[in-house]
Formats: structure tokens, sequence, C-alpha cells
């Protein structure tokens, strides 16, 4: 069905995306160069040298097309992921869940590529940015320091990030617009911010929880970040009762238009993406666990019944500035024939990582044989999250789980099952006629 000749793609990094990405380039026939520093040399979270090592957990997270990241899976199962036909072979039972036994995972995956007789593995540290094209960097969170620095040549100085401070977005829908309301500080500008104004017995409340809630306690590698740029909102609290007043959350310039008076303090969020389905909570970034998220931040007046699409977090993690750097194709736009794939394009999660090479992978084996790279349509979970990832405003840009909220939303009101049920049924049917359209290329 495809044609086998001397083109070869390069690819930078055999974890979740650039094991999809090489599968993807060597089952349509052109040869694939793969470099791996493993076992020669670690990253701090990995232990071996197997092909797409799960760093953490050991889930793949829900397993039903009725939640964003199970359609996500869905779609890259209809497009012959190898990292999901290895994760359905490996899975162990994990209830509404897709969790595999990580080690017969990560071996499946290494034995795929091994044996592959268009695969060449070099087990060696890329520290330049190899000459050849097409060329897939997926180098993912903990990217060789050296390597980083060499990238710089590619993103400029400014646009690659070592660390992840991100506040937690919520949908719009789920945000209680009786209490919110939209303004902006002083009037300036338009009414751009949606205020969670907060009374000053509310606001006790919400200090008293956010200063004892739970915190996730990093591993070594990821302390030393912890102070240097933004500071976790419950580190900032623990500071005195008022200084989240002066700081996030201060209340000056905002009146609520009920009262016509200042409140005693709000958070104030901000549209994440041009649709308006999603908002960010200014100057939430924080080390809570998820769990603590959900119940301290539902204690703010309006976002009583939030829904998260992202929980905040500071960690380690390497990231490009995908919305100035990079086309919806995953190309570099100044660098035709580089690829990004994977974490460092700034989508979040094992599965959001492989996706990314999937589409990096056909998109590389495009280049390689005169063909145009497809831009996947932002009707399905893997285009929302790629057009997501390539559109976002680059001033705030932070990195994104697959969720709902990315997706256009539907013209038609409804019950939020109903909704959630016709987006799915719309995501695969635009991957269906766009597999379809593009049958030589994505059988
Ligand atoms: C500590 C930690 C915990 C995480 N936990 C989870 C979790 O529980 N669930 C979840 O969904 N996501 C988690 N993530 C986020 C993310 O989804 C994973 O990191 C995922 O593995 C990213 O896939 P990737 O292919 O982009 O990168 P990786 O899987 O990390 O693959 C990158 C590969 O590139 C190699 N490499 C790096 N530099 C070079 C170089 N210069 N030359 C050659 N090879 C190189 C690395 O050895 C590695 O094999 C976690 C991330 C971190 C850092």
């Amino acid at each position: 069905m495809f044609p086998i000749g001397d083109e070869v793609v390069t690819i930078v990094g055999a974890g979740l995306a650039g094991a999809e990405a090489a599968w993807q380039v060597a089952r349509r026939g052109v040869k694939v160069k793969l470099y791996e520093m493993r076992p020669v040399k670690l990253t701090p979270a990995h232990h071996s040298g197997a092909f797409a090592e799960l760093v953490c957990s050991n889930s793949l997270r829900a397993a039903s097309v009725q939640n964003a990241v199970g359609l996500l899976k869905e779609e890259m199962r209809f497009l012959n992921s190898l990292i999901m036909e290895c994760a359905l072979q490996s899975q162990i039972p994990a209830g509404g869940a897709l969790a595999v036994d990580r080690e017969e995972f990560a071996a499946l995956v290494t034995q795929r590529l091994e044996s592959h007789s268009l695969v060449e593995i070099v087990r060696a540290e890329v520290t330049q940015i190899p000459v050849e094209r097409p060329l897939v960097i997926a180098t993912g969170p903990l990217t060789s320091p050296a390597f980083s620095s060499s990238l710089e040549e590619i993103t400029g100085a400014g646009s690659l990030y070592f660390y992840d401070a991100a506040a937690p977005i919520v949908t719009f829908e789920s945000i209680n617009l009786e209490k919110a309301f939209f303004a902006s500080r002083y009037d300036r500008g338009g009414r751009d911010y949606l205020n969670c104004p907060f009374s000053e017995a509310e606001y006790s409340c919400f200090h008293e929880a956010l200063c004892s809630g739970a915190v996730y306690e990093g591993k070594e590698f990821e302390k030393e970040i912890f102070f240097e740029g933004c500071m976790p909102v419950e580190v900032l609290a623990t500071r005195g009762k008022d200084t989240l007043c002066f700081g996030p959350l201060k209340p000056v310039g905002l009146t609520v238009p009920d009262t016509g008076e200042q409140p005693h303090a709000v958070v104030q969020l901000r549209r994440d993406n041009r649709e308006g389905t999603l908002y960010n909570m200014v100057g939430f970034q924080t080390r809570l666990l998820r769990r603590e998220q959900q119940r301290i931040f539902r204690l703010i007046p309006g976002l009583e019944n939030a829904s998260f699409a992202r929980y905040g977090a500071v960690h380690r993690n390497t990231f490009i500035n995908s919305p100035l750097l990079l086309d919806a194709t995953l190309e570099v736009k100044e660098h035709p024939g580089i690829f990004f794939a994977g974490q460092i394009t700034g989508v979040e999660g094992y599965v959001e990582s492989a996706a990314a090479g999937l589409v990096a992978g056909i998109n590389a084996y495009c280049r390689a044989t005169g063909v145009i790279p497809l831009t996947f349509p932002k009707e399905t979970a893997t285009g929302s999250l790629l057009n997501y990832i390539t559109t976002a405003d680059p001033q705030y840009f932070q990195p994104m789980n697959v969720n709902f909220g990315l997706l256009p939303p539907l013209s038609e009101k409804g019950k939020k099952r109903e909704r959630k049920e016709r987006m799915v049924a719309r995501s695969l049917e635009n991957l269906s006629i766009f597999r379809k359209n593009y049958h030589g290329l994505l059988a």
C-alpha cells in the first residue's frame, strides 16, 4: 500500500511520543533512525532502557469514550496506534480506567520497534540538532540539558521553558454567573475577566482551607524550581491572612454589580481559548493535590460546581512555546521538515503525548514522501488538542490535557450528558470522514 524508498525519518527520543511516531512512519514503509539515550544515560525519572516507559502512574486514564481522554484513545486506536495496541494487550483490571502492566507494556513497545526491519535504533544521547530531515524531536519533559541548550537554535532563548507553573482551567459552562461577573479592573479595556467576589467571612473560610490543604511532594529534582518564578498560591497564603488580598486576589478597581461595593477579595478568571469555553484562574499555580484543588477552589464564590479542564501544577517540564513556533501539523513554522512531538509541545499526559507522536509521525512521513502534512479536524479530540497548543495565547501558554472544552461548542443546547454524547459522535464521524478523504495516508 505504501512506498518503500531511500527516505529516512530521524526521531530523537523513544518515549510515548517518539515510539508512536516511529511506528507510524515505519508502518507506512519509510525507514526510521530512532535515537534513545537510555539506558546509557537515564533521565531523573526513568529507570530502564525500555521504550515508552511510564514514569509514574500505570494508568492511561478513563477508558470510556464519553470521557475526553477515552475519546482520544479511541481515535488513536482507529488510526492504528502502537501505544494503544500494546496498552490493550498489557491491560490489567482498573475499574473504569485503562491501566497496564507497566513492564509488559514497555517491553511490548520496545520489541515491536526493535523487530521492525525499517527501524534502526541508536542508543546515544543527541546533543546537537541532527541535520537530517524530516526530523521529529520527542525528548519529553526531561529532555537532556545538553540537547535543551541546542534546541534554543530553533526556539529562540525566550520560547523554551523548563517548568510548568500552571493555574487550573475551568470550563465556562460550569461557572455560576449569578455570582461571578464580567469586568476589568478600573474598567480598563473590555470586560475581559470573570470575577469571583468574596465577602470577608467567605474569604476567611477559603484562606483557612488553602493553608491546610494537602500538597504534592515532588521528587528531589523538582524541588529546586519551586521558588524561582511563580509562587504557588497556597505558599503565598501561609505568609499572612491578607497577603493574597494584596496579590492575586486583590479587589481594588472592581465592584460587585448588584451592590456597587468593592468585595473583600476577588479571584479573576481569564479567557483561555478563542472560543471562550475555558477560563484560567489567574495567579493560581499550585502544588495542591488534585482532590484538594477540587475541594478548596470550589469554595470560591461562583466556582461551587467548577469542572476542571486542567489542574494547577508546578513541576519540572521542558516545553516550547508551540503557539509561536508550530503549525497544527506539529511542524516548526520557520524550519520545514522539523517536527516536535509529545509533552515538549505543551500537551500534558501519556495519552496526549502519544497522540502528538502519532500526528508528528504521519506528517514526517508526508514530508519524506513529498506530500503536504495533514491538519486534523478541530472537531476531533486529536485535532482540538493540537489546535489549542498551536493557537493559544503565546504570552500565557501552559501545557494542556485533552478535555471537552477544547472542542468547538455545539449549536444546540441540551443536558450536559447529551451534549457530550453528541460531541463524541461528531468527533468520531469527523475522523472517519477525514480518514476516508486521506485514505492513502491514513489507512
Ligand atoms: C516525573 C513525571 C511524572 C509524570 N507522571 C505522569 C502520569 O502519572 N500520568 C501521565 O499521564 N503523565 C505523566 N507525566 C507527564 C508525561 O505524560 C510523561 O512524561 C510522558 O512520558 C511524556 O511522553 P514523551 O514521549 O513526550 O516523553 P518521554 O516519555 O519522557 O520520552 C522522552 C524520551 O526521550 C529521551 N531523551 C531525552 N533527551 C534525549 C536526548 N538528548 N537524546 C536522546 N534521547 C533523549 C528520554 O530518555 C525519553 O525516553 C509525568 C511526567 C513527569 C516528568
